[in-house]
């Protein structure tokens, strides 16, 4: 089977009925981008640039930053890249940030927040990216997004960012990472140019289960009915306002979270790369009216594993 999939890596991923769904890659170097495309990815659709500034004694300025990500774009060639900003925080503290050290690093000053809260290190990544020459179209990202508030501030920096450079602002997207986030998605919606759901820190901030803590992590089940809502009111929301919804976290690879995720009306999905074959061969096999059903009895199971004994016989009849 595994060759099967391998075989047709490289062309689209389309439903029985005809629904095309995108498999992306999510990549953290220029180097995986190459190994990403050999896989059959169709772009980017989370490109982590915390690789840019981990491991280093200083900021990385524009020029530095420019060249990484340009790199990332040229080995992707005309396929799309979504790049994310920036998103650390004191779990992955950098030296030249100033950051305190503190006790709940998961509700602390990071991502989008951090980022507004430094003066420069978010126009700088913002500048860099504008910057970037690319045969494709290269969107931007913002993580852990849960106030209007932040994509408004971030939006109106590279909208000023993007006229003092006299280029195009490319359009802006945000993470669906934290309840918040999803609940307010059709508020979002008006401004956020497309959404794609972090189900790793959507799930973390849902159950309230600290993902780096082994002692609670393993009961980090994207597939809870509670996690399954939230990303029915983000499409839902996303969708009043004619956006897209895509998912960049580890439930996009899930095969028992695929059909229900197509069926809430995911049309994204980005995977590490060596799950790109196997997700476009799964997609092929599904139909998106029992997606559909399948969805709706999922939103309303009482616990996770109820939602996977859902799902087995389609992947039963998929396998
Ligand atoms: C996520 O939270 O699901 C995600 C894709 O971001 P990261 O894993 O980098 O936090
Ligand atoms: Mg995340």
């Amino acid at each position: 089977r595994r060759k099967a999939a391998v075989a047709r890596a490289r062309e689209t991923a389309v439903t029985v009925d005809g629904t095309r769904i995108e498999v992306f890659a999510n990549l953290g170097s220029a180097a995986d981008a190459t190994t990403a495309v050999a896989e059959g990815a169709e772009g980017c659709g989370l490109l982590r640039t915390e690789f840019v500034f981990l491991d280093r004694a200083d900021a990385p300025d524009e020029e530095e930053q420019r060249i990484a990500y340009q790199a990332v774009a040229d080995a992707l060639g005309k396929r799309p890249l979504i790049v994310r900003t920036l998103d650390i925080g004191a779990d992955k503290p950098a030296p030249y940030l100033p950051m305190a050290t503190e006790e709940n690093p998961a509700l602390g000053l990071r991502g989008v927040r951090l980022q507004l809260a430094t003066p420069g290190l978010l126009d700088t990544q913002l500048r860099a990216l504008l910057g970037v020459r690319a045969q494709a179209p290269l969107r931007i990202m913002l993580p852990m997004v849960a106030d209007r508030s932040e994509l408004l501030a971030a939006k109106a920096a590279l909208d000023r960012l993007a006229a003092a450079m006299g280029v195009a602002a490319p359009e802006l997207g945000i993470m669906i990472e934290t309840p918040a986030a999803a609940l307010s998605a059709r508020l979002l919606a008006a401004d956020a140019s497309f959404f794609s759901i972090g189900s790793n820190d959507l799930a973390q901030y849902t159950l309230a289960r600290d993902r780096t803590n082994a002692a609670v992590a393993a009961g980090l089940d994207g597939l809870h009915p509670a996690i399954l809502r939230l990303i029915a009111e983000t499409v839902q929301g996303g969708g009043a306002h004619g956006r897209w919804t895509g998912v960049c976290g580890g439930l996009a690879a899930e095969p028992a979270a695929i059909p229900i995720l197509i069926g809430l009306g995911v049309t994204e999905l980005s995977v590490p790369a060596a799950a790109i074959a196997e997700t476009k061969a799964l997609v092929r096999t599904l139909g998106l009216a029992a997606c559909r059903t399948l969805a709706a009895a999922a939103l309303d199971a009482p616990d996770a594993a109820a939602v996977r004994a859902l799902v087995e016989p389609l992947l039963e009849q998929a396998a």
